[in-house]
């Protein structure tokens, strides 16, 4: 398989590359040895698709959404990653990198999540392998996603609470990376997005790019106009863009604007937010002049993270995609409209996707726009469900 980006040393232009502890360094390496030699060896990729197909149920449909297309005057075709099993697009990487750990000989695997979907996919992928499978979620997460703390613990997974910080999605990496520098003989960091040190942009890229490959034989040769996708770490943005790159669509990825980003109180990396590292990866991130990383907002735990996948920073700084935001406000009420119109509650994630075109409607009249529908809403229920007056 041809592997244009990253470079050698994990660039995507200036982004990227391997800002970690030392101690790592050996466990990055054999990682991205064991992963070239496996997405080259047709033994693994003919494993891991027929996993895609018979347990997690690809190819998900793309559904031409003709409710909401004539609500709007744009035509919208979504791609249903919330059809995939545990409800999102975060399976495909789970699989992939559960996979890779049981050919490397390591027993154990652990995660970090912040809505608890990829805890959730790595749990299901650990069990289905029958690998040991721990996972790291913020104590507030931990209170906003109650479901999916359980479906883990179902699963065979223990959930170990993240006390510092803020308590979300950022300081559950990091306190996984610091249980891999203990453990990394034994255990391998599945990683939920396109972040962290080379070779995880790349790798968690090529197992997310089934998405938009599917979504090229599906349109059968026709091309839509525009490509949407909410971004927090960016996976299942990358994952239905990059095929399509360089192809002629607009890529666009919509940030979380929280309460609104002249509040400070969002989580819009890109459209808000300077170079730096984090976790890692050279990126865009939100950080104060002193470089200290600021608490991101978002009312969707996906997309509360303070950086963004570095391949999404090299995109925006070349124009191969643009990236815009939703507020909270505008998310809750693209997450009615389209469960009013086309009978699919979507997570809040992608809502933000939907909101976009819902503010750009008029612009956008007469275009075709596939959407990536990373999530189902099921997660969110109670959470929307508490906040009814
Ligand atoms: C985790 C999650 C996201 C955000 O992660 P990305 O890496 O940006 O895709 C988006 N949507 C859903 C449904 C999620 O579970």
């Amino acid at each position: 398989m041809k592997l244009k980006r990253p470079d050698e040393s994990g660039r995507f232009g200036e982004f990227g590359g391997r800002f970690a502890p030392e101690t790592l360094i050996p466990a990055l390496d054999q990682l991205a040895a064991a992963f070239e030699k496996a997405w080259d060896d047709e033994h693994f990729v003919d494993e891991y698709r027929r996993v895609l197909r018979d347990f997690v149920g690809r190819p998900t449909p793309l559904h031409e959404a003709t409710r909401l297309s004539e609500r709007l005057g744009v035509r919208i075709l979504l791609k249903r990653e919330d059809l995939a099993h545990t409800g999102a697009h975060k399976i495909n990487n789970a699989v992939g990198q559960v996979m890779l750990a049981r050919d490397m000989g390591k027993p154990r695997v652990i995660a970090e999540t912040g809505a608890g979907q990829h805890g959730v996919a790595t749990a299901t992928a650990a069990a289905y392998f029958g690998l040991e499978c721990d996972v790291y979620m913020g104590e507030v997460d931990i209170e906003r996603q109650a479901l999916n703390v359980h479906r883990m613990g179902m699963l065979g997974a223990e959930v170990i609470p993240v006390t510092s910080g803020a308590a979300t999605l950022k300081d559950a990496v990091s306190e996984a990376m610091r249980d891999w520098v203990r453990t990394v003989e034994t255990t391998h960091y599945v990683i939920g997005s396109v972040v962290g040190p080379h070779p995880f942009p790349w790798m968690v890229r090529e197992f997310q790019k089934v998405i938009g490959e599917e979504a090229l034989v599906q349109l059968g040769g026709t091309m839509p106009d525009d490509i949407v996708a909410c971004v927090g770490g960016g996976s299942n943005a990358i994952g239905i863009f990059y095929p399509f790159a360089g192809l002629g669509p607009r890529l666009i990825g919509v940030e979380a604007a929280g309460l609104g980003i002249a509040s400070g109180r969002h989580g819009a990396s890109i459209g808000a937010g300077t170079p730096g590292i984090l976790h890692g990866t050279k990126t865009y991130l939100l950080q104060d002049a002193e470089g200290q990383v600021l608490e991101a907002h978002s009312i969707s735990a996906g997309l509360d993270y303070p950086g963004v996948g570095p391949e999404h920073a090299f995109f925006a700084e070349t124009g191969i995609a643009r990236y815009e935001s939703a507020t909270d406000e505008e998310a809750l009420a693209a997450l009615e409209l389209l469960t009013r119109t086309e009978g699919i509650i979507p997570a809040l994630e992608p809502a933000h996707a939907i909101a976009w075109i819902v503010r750009e409607a008029e612009a956008l009249a007469g275009r075709t726009v596939l959407v990536n529908l990373s999530g189902r809403g099921d997660k969110d229920v109670e959470q929307l469900a508490r906040m009814e007056p």
